[in-house]
């Protein structure tokens, strides 16, 4: 939506956005299980160029993302642009065009095409034995159905990763009892200042005044920037150390020692993406919870069976096993300029240049592609900064200044031997499995300051680009 905006603000009107679900709002969309909120404030959680303080709280419930989301597209026109439930399923460069074909059989040109498919949408299945063979409910997070009736039933949840823990404080008190497999304890850290409401009469002074509404969202952001700096760069360790207090101070106040130790994890807060929470301890300490740390030996018909031998019976077994965040816009068949698969060119490993192109892919630019920074700051915010640096690119081509645009393969080594110079010394090299890490073990994320990439989209160096 972000890179419409300002496509139709340039003038450019020959556009088409295809989206495979039914609404605006990409995660927002589909996404539906109970306790789902975001964890960047909303505020901060919005277009620099159309700050909302419509939200009841700081950090709102996804149905309230999702209603920003349509405002912004019925604000700017978007709808007439959109063809919704429409799949791209290949798309080819040829002769400085692109083919984009759709997965019920209908096909497109374009000049330029913007991948903006988000990590988070393809879901990770867990690879366990007898998954298929369960009698009751199996149900992924990211398809949650919302008829779904939990009161009264056992639930079963495997994984302990952010969504987790918004699911299981929202379930605990339906469910007649829980039993969380838990693989990899998480580093759990306090919201500082809890979530507080943002009341009508906050919204009504904040609607007067968009520039009290902007400084609120710029200091919101440059927390959270602090934050996620502090973790990466910050070579005292002050910042890791005080989330670890924070972290330490909530975990003390687990009174079962045996769940207290289960929960602590053995790995440097921030190796996997922090969690912030303030009900999941809580949630888990009821006595309807029960923490399972033997690992899963398989799946029966009846329920979860550990590798202690132990059967859990149950009647839901819900998977909060995250996504596969390497795949980027694949499955979608994409070929290049010599018809080559992005399939063999990833092979070894997803690359890009700057996170937003990929050479011998012309025209082709991406939000959110490999090495973008993904951690704990506002994707909204970086796509962002993305869009503004590609669409200067990408106007090349619009205004036919040029028939074509890719990276220069020797700017893209050179960017990326920097990368993988920088990453086995960053928190996320640290020593913990997380899918930070691509197939070579090396963290797929921006290595440097939030800022330092802030800077490097300002305006391209077109010498780092094959311009035709
Ligand atoms: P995730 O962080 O990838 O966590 C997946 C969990 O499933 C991990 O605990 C993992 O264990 C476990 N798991 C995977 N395969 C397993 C297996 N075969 N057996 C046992 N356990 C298995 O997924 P997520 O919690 O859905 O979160 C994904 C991302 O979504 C987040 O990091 C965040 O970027 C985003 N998110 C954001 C928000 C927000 O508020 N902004 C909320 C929810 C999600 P291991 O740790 O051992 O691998």
């Amino acid at each position: 939506m972000g890179c419409a905006i300002k496509l139709l603000e340039a003038g450019h009107r020959n556009l088409v956005i295809y989206e495979k679900n039914k609404g605006v709002g990409g995660t927002w969309e589909t996404n539906r299980y109970p306790g789902l909120t975001c964890d960047v404030p909303a505020i901060a959680y919005t277009y620099s160029f159309e700050r909302s303080c419509e939200f009841s709280r700081q950090y709102p419930a996804w149905n309230e993302i999702r209603a920003y989301c349509q405002m912004v597209s019925d604000k700017y026109g978007l709808k007439e642009f959109i063809q919704f439930e429409k799949e791209i399923s290949e798309a080819t460069y040829s002769n400085d065009q692109w083919l984009v074909k759709t997965s019920d059989g209908a096909s497109d040109t374009a000049d330029i095409v913007i991948m903006a498919t988000g990590v988070l949408r393809n879901l990770n299945y867990p690879d366990i034995e007898g998954l298929s063979s369960f009698e009751g409910t199996l149900i992924h997070t990211g398809r949650w159905d919302e008829s779904l009736d939990l009161k009264g039933k056992r639930v079963g949840v495997i994984g302990t990763g952010a969504t987790c823990t918004q699911l299981v404080p929202a379930i605990i008190d339906d469910v007649e009892q829980l039993v969380l497999f838990q693989r990899t304890a998480q580093w759990v850290a306090p919201f500082e200042g809890g979530n507080p409401m943002i009341t009508e009469a906050q919204r009504e002074h904040l609607r007067k005044h968009p520039e009290y509404l902007q400084k609120l969202a710029d200091g919101m952001l440059d927390k959270i920037e602090k934050i996620v700096d502090g973790i990466l760069i910050d070579t005292t360790g002050k910042t890791t150390q005080r989330i670890r207090e924070q972290c330490d101070e909530r975990l003390a106040e687990i009174t079962d020692p045996v769940m207290r130790n289960q929960l602590t994890p053995d790995y440097e807060p921030g190796c996997k993406r922090l969690i912030w929470s303030e009900t999941f301890y809580p949630a888990m300490q009821k006595d309807n919870a029960q923490l399972e740390t033997n690992g899963i030996e398989c799946i029966e018909a009846n329920g979860i069976r550990t590798q202690n031998g132990d059967l859990h019976e149950l009647d839901v077994i819900v998977l909060a096993t995250g996504y596969k965040m390497h795949d980027y816009m694949r499955p979608m068949k994409i070929k290049g300029d010599q018809g080559q698969l992005l399939d063999d060119t990833w092979a070894q490993g997803e690359f890009a240049h700057r996170g937003i192109m990929i050479p011998g892919y012309p025209n082709l630019f991406m939000v959110m592609g490999p090495n973008s920074p993904l951690t704990n700051f506002s994707v909204i915010e970086v796509a962002e900064w993305q869009i503004s640096y590609f669409l200067q690119l990408a106007d090349l081509v619009l205004q036919g200044k040029a028939a074509s645009v890719a990276p220069n393969p020797e700017a893209v080594q050179k960017f990326n031997d920097q990368l993988k110079e920088r990453t086995p010394g960053t928190i996320w090299a640290s020593g913990c499995n997380s899918y930070y890490l691509d197939q070579n073990g090396l963290p797929n994320v921006w290595p440097g300051s939030v800022a330092s990439y802030r800077e490097s989209m300002q305006s391209p160096d077109l010498n780092e680009y094959i311009i035709k």
